[in-house]
């Protein structure tokens, strides 16, 4: 068995600590189930509670900015500061459990034991999927407010219709376009959080409002890194964090930036954030403020992504339900990607009903060279932290051919 952490999609082989046996893996920490290193990390972060979370995986710039560390922490004492990053609450103690460390997706996860329980057939740099299809909503009601095609608010628009969900996990903007979790309990409610926010919403934090609550049925909505999170959750976690969720809708992320994007980046370019309207990544760097659009090369903007996102390797939120994203498909519209049954069902309910209108995927090839760049790009970072972090367990990586940039 296999543990990794960070999202699927096999390409990183390493020696695990395990008697040195070679094994196929998928990310940066890496170790057979009954590796002796899962249990002594458990051990170690039991006793050093909230401090392990935060030298394993913080202070090591491994954090995602999920919410699962929050969502679990049976005291509540996890939040998140401006930085998107989990902190202690003031004043707040905490007596070690080390559920927060153990349950963090950037820990150890076995995907291919939790792919095994989801999916069917086979995978490739998509992930596992059903079906693709380019797609967008036909409400009159979404035109205009949604950030591409509208497919995610539209699912979301028939879940609370036909009373499917009674609540959903979304990031609702505030007047700077910063998102948080939000649980939305109406349709109302969702779409006031439609549009992206290019921040980290650690959305997971809200199954515990729903739980509190006592929401039944819910959507979750995240980008790549909470749906690893949820999935962790889900194979390995307390039930009562994860049993209310119906179904999950991943969104796609090619990166994710830190506080410093609004506080700092865009005032120095003249961009006020009390007045945007919109942010976007299509090639470049997009923002529509104040009836004005500003285009920034995505690498000028290095020093603002979160660090957390650099060994990221899921485009395409490859654990969800159903991925929607805008790459592969023309502008205003939504590539689809449904990859369940659950996932499968719920599109060929809009599609039944006439809520989406379909289209051709224009750009299938970048789609999927998207997907793998990410992978590349992520596999690179991983093989550096682990060269300079000799106390995670693992000892050594090798990339497979392709990995060095040769052709299949
Ligand atoms: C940080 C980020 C990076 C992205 N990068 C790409 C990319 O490189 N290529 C690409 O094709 N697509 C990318 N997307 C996805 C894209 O922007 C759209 O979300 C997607 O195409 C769905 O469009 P829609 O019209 O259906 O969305 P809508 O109907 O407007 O719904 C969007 C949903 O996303 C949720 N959401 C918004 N921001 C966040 C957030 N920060 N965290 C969690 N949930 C959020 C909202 O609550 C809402 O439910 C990115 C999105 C984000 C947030
Ligand atoms: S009490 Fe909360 S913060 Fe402390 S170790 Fe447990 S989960 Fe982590
Ligand atoms: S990745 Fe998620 S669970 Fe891990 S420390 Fe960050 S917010 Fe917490
Ligand atoms: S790149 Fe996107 S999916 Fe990956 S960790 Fe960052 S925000 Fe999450």
């Amino acid at each position: 068995m296999i543990h990794d952490v960070g999202g699927p999609s096999a390409i990183v082989s390493l020696f695990s600590g395990n008697g040195g046996a070679r094994q196929q893996a998928h990310g940066w920490i890496c170790m057979s189930a009954e590796d002796t290193m899962i249990q002594d990390f458990k051990d170690r972060m039991k006793k050093q509670g909230f401090e392990g979370l935060k030298n394993e995986i913080i202070l090591r710039e491994l954090c995602a900015g999920c919410g699962a560390c929050s969502a679990v922490c049976p005291r509540d004492i996890v939040e998140y500061g401006p930085d998107g990053l989990p902190r202690l609450k003031g004043g707040a103690e905490c007596v070690p459990c080390g559920l927060c460390a153990i349950h963090c997706p950037r820990s150890f996860l076995d995907t291919e034991e939790v792919e095994r329980s989801l999916f069917r057939g086979e995978k490739d740099e998509l992930g596992y999927h059903i079906r693709i299809l380019s797609a967008r909503a036909k409400d009159p009601e979404l035109q205009g407010s949604v950030q591409d095609g509208g497919v995610v608010s539209a699912i979301l628009k028939h879940a609370f219709g036909d009373k499917s969900i009674d609540g959903a996990v979304v990031c609702l903007g505030d007047e700077r376009f910063i998102g948080s979790p939000f649980l939305a309990k109406n349709w109302e409610d969702a779409k006031r959080a439609s549009k992206s926010k290019y921040n980290l919403s650690p959305n997971l934090v809200a199954l515990r409002q729903a739980r509190q609550e006592r929401l039944e049925r819910l959507a979750l909505v995240g980008l790549p890194c909470h749906l690893a999170a949820f999935r962790k959750l889900e194979f390995y976690g307390p039930k009562s964090v994860t049993q209310r969720v119906a179904f999950t809708v991943g969104i796609f992320c090619s990166e994710n930036f830190c506080e410093r994007l609004m506080a700092e980046f865009l005032p120095a370019r003249g961009i006020d954030p009390l007045k945007i309207t919109k942010l976007n990544i299509k090639g470049l760097f997009r923002v529509e403020a104040g009836g004005q659009l500003h285009e920034i090369p995505l690498p000028q903007m290095n020093s603002v992504v979160n660090p957390g996102c650099l060994p990221c390797r899921d485009f395409t939120a490859e654990f969800a339900d159903i991925s929607v994203g805008a790459v592969g498909s023309p502008d205003g519209w939504c590539t689809v990607i449904a990859r369940t049954p659950t996932g499968d069902a719920i599109l060929k309910s809009l599609l039944d009903e006439g809520a989406l209108e379909t289209g051709e995927l224009t750009k299938p090839k970048t789609l999927r060279r998207m997907s793998l760049s990410k992978k590349k790009r992520g596999n690179l970072k991983l093989i550096e932290i682990m060269s300079r972090e000799a106390a995670l367990p693992f000892r050594s990586v090798e990339l497979p051919a392709e990995e060095k940039g040769e052709e299949k």
